[in-house]
């Protein structure tokens, strides 16, 4: 029988480029090695000649790509003798900070804005066991909290400015470059907190240069594109805004923590950030469930909304290879979901054979 090594997460597998020792102890759910899936039918539908890809990160043990950050920074929190992580959340990181502190054995504080959170993430977070702290206020001002309280009281901080979560994070990339044999032409990415493209950019860079030689190998880098939602574009108004608002609570942030970083990686790739509306990150949501079987959050869909306005303007001309990641599973807002599909209710009839008959042969 053949012999084969079982996938045990991205520290295991990418070893070589993340910073463990030999002897330490890996927190993982398996997390990673996330389907790059071939858009079918929604380049044909708007007439663009491209190669659409989604990373469709939802897929992740907690549902988002945030366990990838979040395997690193827990495994390197364990090993530095951490008792307890914090982290200030719009209810992804909470959910994956839970499961993780749970799988390591230690205790996980989460500071969430108050209603403003999806309900399955609130969920999780709640079956996981960790320690909710809600707070009157935004991502932004638990953010500033969670940084002043690590000063006072013995926890780590899992937030993406733990620069352990944007390691974890840019094995994204390198998974990207290992399926495709090398960097797509442009890579779209919805941008909140901008962890996310600033580990990206990390990921594609490094991989730009082989670990064991230090030389470079031969690969391209990509363009990146950084997609907001109207009312949280801090990066498209060139500044901090203070009161945040979009559908999109993953991406609802005012003061993004890796600015510097995410406009490096905008400046370095020659790429460009742009707004979308709630209206059309929501019309993206539904195009992906509707076309292509892909359900994920209304955050994640703002990538393919950015690059839907780039295509139809032709800044990103036809015959690209573009990837967009999807960074959440829709299942975790099933609120906006059914709200989306109100005009498509499911019909009530007699638990009869004539009553079933006669509502397919309606419908046909
Ligand atoms: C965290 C998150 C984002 C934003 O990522 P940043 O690294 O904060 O830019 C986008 N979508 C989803 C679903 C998220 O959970």
């Amino acid at each position: 029988m053949a012999t084969q090594t079982r996938y045990t997460g991205l520290i295991e597998r990418y070893r070589d480029r993340l910073p463990v020792a030999a002897n330490t102890r890996l927190i993982s759910l398996c997390e990673g090695r996330t389907p790059l899936i071939q858009l079918q039918n929604i380049p044909r539908l708007i007439g663009k000649d491209v190669d659409i890809y989604v990373k469709f990160e939802g897929l992740n043990p907690t549902g988002s790509f945030k366990d990838r950050g979040m395997t690193m920074a827990v495994t390197k929190a364990v090993e530095a003798g951490s008792q307890a992580i914090i982290c200030a959340s719009t209810g992804n990181t909470s959910a994956s900070a839970a499961a993780y502190a749970v799988r390591a054995g230690i205790k996980a504080f989460v500071l969430i804005p108050d209603g403003k959170i999806a309900l399955g993430k609130l969920a999780q977070t709640l079956m996981y066991g960790a320690q909710i702290i809600q707070i009157n206020g935004n991502f932004d001002a638990g953010m500033q909290l969670v940084k002043q309280v690590a000063d006072h009281a013995p926890v780590t901080i899992v937030n993406s400015i733990n620069p352990f979560r944007i390691d974890g994070q840019k094995t994204a990339a390198f998974e990207i470059v290992d399926e495709l044999g090398d960097a797509p032409d442009y890579h779209c990415l919805p941008v909140g907190n901008a962890g996310n493209i600033t580990a990206y950019w990390k990921g594609y860079t490094e991989y730009a240069t082989d670990s064991a030689t230090h030389k470079a190998v031969t690969q391209k880098l990509p363009i990146m594109c950084g997609y907001q939602a109207s009312g949280a574009a801090p990066f498209v108004q060139g500044k901090m805004i203070e009161n945040p608002e979009t559908v999109a609570t993953a991406i609802r942030i005012g003061s993004p923590q890796s600015w510097d970083f995410a406009w490096n990686a905008q400046k370095e790739s020659k790429g460009w950030f742009d707004a979308c509306t709630d209206t059309e990150i929501l019309h993206a949501q539904k195009m992906l469930s509707q076309y292509e079987g892909i359900f994920c959050e209304p955050a994640s869909a703002t990538s393919l909304a950015g690059l839907l306005k780039d295509l139809a303007s032709g800044k990103i001309p036809e015959g690209s290879r573009i990837v967009c990641t999807l960074t959440g599973n829709g299942i975790k807002d099933a609120d906006i979901a059914i709200a989306q599909c109100k005009d498509s209710h499911p019909v009530t009839i007699d638990a009869s054979l004539d009553a079933v008959k006669k509502a397919i042969l309606d419908s046909l």
